[in-house]
């Protein structure tokens, strides 16, 4: 047994193989950026799915040995199995931490677990991005000072058609104007999620400190204190009736 956070880093991994671009940027893939970051904070055992995988790396063995999942996708979200899905957000309500990265917005898992269109204004002009800290207090922003900025990113712009969340974490601005709730949480069944915005493939977002610190202090907050399968059960009373 091991007392490390168990993570699963998923990761579409098509931008990586197709565009040169992003290969550039990401030669081994952004997943294997990620779990370095992750691996280095020494309480943390990582490992990688991606789509190509048989089940998409992610077989009941290994939902059944992950406390958090992070989750990068973009353009194949449709070829995600909905069976994969369904097992995926079985966990969630169980109890699994769900890390849902920017494209993840248009996710089978978030749309699922959201229940609404997911759906936001974007532009791909390398604009600057303030992101405010909005929760200094929070255990996502241990570390983050009041604001971060990204020089150059794809703007995502409200209305975010997401359910109010429980908590927003950091409230992005941006060169053109626009605004967006960057980073979020909510509850679902047992699991918490956490949705939170920088990462497009063209750009070196997952090389910045501060987003990566985010990334691992929402792995500790999203680490489950309680997993337990969902039934309905027939109760007997505790007192003689
Ligand atoms: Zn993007």
């Amino acid at each position: 047994m091991t007392n490390k956070i168990r993570v699963t880093i998923w990761n579409e991994n098509v931008h990586e193989n197709r565009d040169e671009k992003v290969k550039e940027i990401y030669p081994d893939g952004m997943h294997a950026v990620i779990k370095a970051h992750l691996d280095k904070q020494g309480d943390m055992e990582t490992r990688v799915a991606t789509l190509d995988m048989p089940e998409h790396g992610l077989t009941q063995e290994v939902i059944d040995s992950t406390d958090v999942m992070t989750w990068w996708g973009h353009c194949a979200h449709a070829k995600v199995e909905d069976e994969i899905v369904e097992r995926v957000k079985k966990r969630v309500l169980e109890g699994m931490g769900l890390i849902v990265l920017h494209a993840g917005h248009n996710s089978k898992i978030f749309h699922h677990l959201m229940g609404t269109n997911c759906s936001l204004k974007w532009r791909e002009v390398g604009e600057k991005e303030r992101l405010w800290n909005v929760e200094p207090a929070h255990p996502i922003t241990e570390g983050i000072g009041e604001y971060f900025e990204l020089p150059h990113t794809e703007m995502y712009g409200e209305r975010f058609d997401i359910p109010t969340p429980d908590k927003i974490i950091f409230i992005s601005w941006f060169q053109g104007g626009e605004v967006f709730r960057s980073g979020c949480t909510w509850e679902r069944g047992h699991g918490r999620i956490f949705y939170f915005r920088p990462g497009h493939e063209t750009y070196p977002i997952y090389y910045n400190e501060n987003v990566m610190r985010v990334i691992s202090n929402a792995v500790r907050w999203a680490n489950p204190r309680f997993v337990q399968e969902h039934k309905c059960v027939n109760y007997k009373p505790l007192e003689k009736i």
